[in-house]
């Protein structure tokens, strides 16, 4: 057999070999090498890591590091099946036992255990604590208890499972077994939860940063979200998504109206029977359907990593919730959305839920909603917020969400402020937001006339402005205190002493432009203008990635297992651009591991071929045959396919780093993918840019930026050394930043 058990030493050596062999990844991520190192120590860990920052990898290579079986516990069915799956894929030997499996079948995955042959166990906690099973435990050598979905101990939690708690006599009945506890959520009383409950001792506690960079944060205003959504899908085509909903009925209209465009979609709500959820779950994680509908209850199951973007059709209740949902999306890291469908009647319902739904914890629910329409109605980096919210703080703006993207500009307001507070006070501060724009532009509709509302003053005043622009403002007029909103009395819109002095001309007011929705997904300014040239290997690159994916789906169905273990969009993407047509090409692509180089290697091989393969690569490499080295009775051991890093001033390597670039990837993105230094990465991009390519250069650098770096520029006067401008700046721009200032003034001189 390929995998022969021999024993590994628990070292982060061995543990880096794994890695590369069965996960075809280069390198840890930061933490998961510190983490990996504690438990191979013997230790007690606990992981606190936001979705998709890659928990699994944390406790399975040390459970094939370390002798004998590493039970993890899990809570649902649905995913401890797709792990297993995704273990066996890699050639890692794993079993699940839960109520789904028959006991012939448990006995045999029994006697894998005790012969040592498994690596890893999964179970559900009602499983591992019926009294045979624990007998049964002790006659097995243990690696270790991973506990994943940790947070489920809390009662503090949303996930709150009885079950867990029980938990706590693994510690008594296995006091020599390391127990190593993973979750996404981070809070206080959490972490506290799982470390007493579980009786860790002394555990290390790893928290990770709750950043996402890739995923583009969008809020986009609520009228019309239907046609916003089918727009938004004609712009994602064949882009697996998950639009959440407040209730049943929406799922259900919704998915009607999707699927009425061709496009395949399902709703997944607590009315379905359990076999019709699961059937819906299968066929979104076998990308049979693309897009699903959903109220929260789907979702915790899905370890899907190839979810494009995730849709919020209504204002989630706080901001926790939202950033476990948007995490969903782009768990593989490739660039993803997540769109939040914004409007202030979404805030009244909620408040009334709330209000009535658990009155012992109204005001501190009222509060979290209060910060999540903070969110959704910010005018600064999005991403700032989010983070803030979780103790963590980002010292520059992200450049990854729709306000960093198109900056709001502001202009004075004064005179559209002092038209809406008018009519607001000659309606006798009973109008509601909805009324209010109605008089303002005009309508002849029931509610204005039966109440005269004609006859005012004001009526028709606002008729150029179209009605979302209307609503952003009286927004944005409510935010900056010159309105507020008397729950009681029907939500009508009230005057303050502020807005007083406004409307008598006493004090001025600035506003921010309106954005219409679609802008806020584009890319910034002169992006796409500045990336035409190049656009006809975008489409080589989008053509074999579509061929390479349609070859996994068939795979995928052949096998009955979801097509992103078999690879992930990130494999594949990164296929696309190297076109590997070897093994050693082939091995070097992060996510093909040994195994599956072995299972799946040559049919995606020949697909490249089949799409012209890369020239380059046969002119380079040794054994550079297409399809050379596929022998399955090669007995070479799997070779380290660095070669083609070595020579990072090689053509080649440049071109690689440049369509990553171009596909969306951040500097870091790219680098962590080539397992080359950021350093590396930055020297390719200047390379790039002063042989004449486009770059996106509004990704490093900010008009404002350019701006001062050219001041600089001109104070120092000529052609300044970077080493002057370093300092002259203060430090405050990297070299990286400077150089491409500089080019970048070079290139708009036309020099
Ligand atoms: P989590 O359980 O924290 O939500 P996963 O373990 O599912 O996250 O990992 C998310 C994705 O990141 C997976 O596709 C995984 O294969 C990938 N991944 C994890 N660690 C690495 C690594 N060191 N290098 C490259 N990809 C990784
Ligand atoms: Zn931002």
């Amino acid at each position: 057999m390929l995998f022969a058990a021999e024993p590994l030493a628990p070292t982060l050596d061995s543990a880096r070999r794994v890695l590369k062999q069965y996960y075809g990844y280069d390198t840890f991520r930061p933490m998961q090498e510190d983490i990996i190192q504690n438990i191979l120590g013997g230790q007690d860990t606990v992981v606190l890591m936001p979705t998709g920052g890659g928990k699994s990898i944390c406790f399975q290579v040390p459970a094939v590091v370390r002798e004998g079986v590493c039970v993890v516990v899990s809570p649902l069915i649905a995913l401890m099946k797709d792990q297993v799956e995704a273990l066996k894929a890699n050639g890692i030997q794993a079993a699940y036992i839960n109520s789904s499996i028959g006991s012939s079948e448990q006995n045999n995955i029994a006697a894998d255990c005790l012969n040592g042959y498994l690596k890893l166990l999964y179970v559900s906690p009602e499983k591992l604590l019926s009294e045979g099973f624990m007998t049964f435990l002790k006659r097995v050598k243990l690696s270790m208890f991973a506990i994943d979905e940790a947070h489920c101990i809390s009662s503090w939690g949303h996930d709150f499972r009885p079950e867990y708690t029980q938990l706590r006599v693994l510690r008594e009945q296995f006091p020599q077994v390391p127990i190593i506890a993973l979750t996404a959520t981070a809070d206080r009383l959490t972490q506290r939860d799982i470390q007493q409950q579980l009786r860790l001792r002394e555990p290390r506690v790893f928290l990770s940063s709750f950043d996402r960079p890739n995923l583009n944060l969008i809020v986009r205003p609520g009228q019309d979200r239907i046609n916003g959504i089918l727009e938004f899908l004609e712009r994602h085509q064949g882009e697996a998504g998950i639009i959440y909903c407040l209730s049943r009925k929406q799922c259900e209209t919704l998915t009607q109206k999707i699927q009425a465009k061709g496009i395949k979609a399902g709703y997944y709500h607590a009315g379905l029977t359990p076999n019709q959820r699961g059937a819906v779950q299968e066929a979104f994680l076998k990308d049979d359907v693309q897009v699903i509908v959903a109220t929260i209850a789907f979702g915790m199951g899905i370890d899907k990593s190839n979810v494009r973007w995730v849709i919020h059709y209504n204002l989630p209740k706080n901001i926790e919730g939202y950033y476990q949902e948007i995490g969903r999306a782009g768990r593989d890291g490739s660039p993803a959305t997540a769109v939040l469908f914004y409007s202030f009647g979404d805030v009244m319902s909620l408040r009334d839920m709330l209000t009535k739904e658990n009155p012992s914890l109204t005001q501190l629910n009222l509060t979290k909603l209060e910060r999540m329409q903070q969110f959704a109605e910010a005018a600064s980096c999005r991403r700032k917020i989010l983070l803030n919210y979780f103790g963590e703080t980002l010292t520059q703006d992200c450049g990854n969400c729709d306000i960093c993207r198109n900056p709001p500009t502001t202009f004075d307001g004064t005179e559209l402020a002092q038209k809406a507070l008018s009519a607001v006070v000659r309606g006798r501060e009973k109008l509601s937001i909805n009324l209010l724009i109605d008089v303002l532009r005009g309508m002849r509709n029931q509610a204005v006339l039966s109440a005269g509302l004609d006859q005012i003053k004001t009526y028709g005043a606002g008729r150029d402005l179209p009605y979302l622009d209307w609503y952003s403002y009286i927004h944005q007029m409510l935010n900056d205190g010159l309105l507020y909103i008397a729950y009681e009395e029907g939500y009508a819109l009230k005057i303050t002493d502020l807005g007083r002095q406004v409307l008598q001309g006493q004090r001025p007011v600035s506003m921010k432009k309106f954005q219409p929705a679609e802008k806020a997904e584009k890319a910034p300014r002169g992006r796409k203008a500045q990336s035409a040239p190049a656009a006809a290997p975008a489409t080589r690159e989008a053509q074999l990635f579509e061929a390479l994916r349609t070859l996994r789906k068939r795979i995928a169905d052949e096998q009955g297992v979801p097509p992103y273990v078999i690879f992930t969009d990130s494999t594949l993407q990164e296929m696309a651009v190297e076109r590997p047509v070897n093994r050693t090409a082939m091995l070097a692509i992060s996510g093909v591991g040994m195994k599956k180089f072995e299972t799946y290697g040559e049919a995606f091989i020949r697909e490249v071929l089949a799409h012209g393969g890369n020239p380059a690569a046969l002119d380079e490499d040794e054994d550079a045959a297409p399809l050379a080295g596929l022998d399955p009775d090669d007995p070479g051991a799997p070779r380290a396919p660095r070669k083609r890093e070595v020579n990072t001033e090689a053509g080649g390597t440049i071109d690689t780093t440049y369509q990553l670039h171009r596909l969306g990837l951040s500097v870091e993105a790219i680098a962590e993918r080539r397992a080359l230094a950021v350093s590396t990465v930055q020297t390719h991009l200047t390379n790039c840019y002063a042989k004449g390519l486009d770059l996106r250069i509004e990704e490093f650098l900010k008009p404002e930026e350019l701006a001062e770096i050219q001041t600089a520029q001109a104070q120092l006067g000529g052609s300044p050394m970077l080493r002057d401008l370093f300092d002259h700046l203060r430090e405050k721009y990297d070299y990286f930043k400077l150089r491409l200032a500089l080019m970048y003034f070079k290139k708009l001189r036309g020099e």
